[in-house]
């Protein structure tokens, strides 16, 4: 069987979708997509603090969707992980 993967933004090795959280921008808005189903522009990052933080650092995510990214949207997700 075929599992889509995807490239974390932030080490960029391809994983499986259900190991990365996805990240999209509809419209003008930066959210999570915790079932990943929402439709817009995606980005992926790996459900691990590392590469949360690196990607924050980088402001990866601004650089992805060429627009400026609250940093809020990065403690959420290290936030998320943590719960799992
Ligand atoms: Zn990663």
């Amino acid at each position: 069987m075929h599992i889509p993967e995807r490239m974390c933004i932030a080490c960029r090795q391809m994983k499986p979708k259900s190991e990365l959280i996805r990240i999209v921008k509809n419209g003008g808005e930066v959210a999570l997509d915790m079932r990943q189903k929402l439709g817009g522009r995606g980005a992926y990052i790996c459900k691990n603090e590392e590469c949360i933080t690196s990607a924050k650092k980088r402001r990866a995510l601004s650089k992805h969707f060429k627009t400026a990214v609250d940093d809020k949207i990065y403690d959420t997700a290290k936030a998320v992980t943590a719960g799992e």
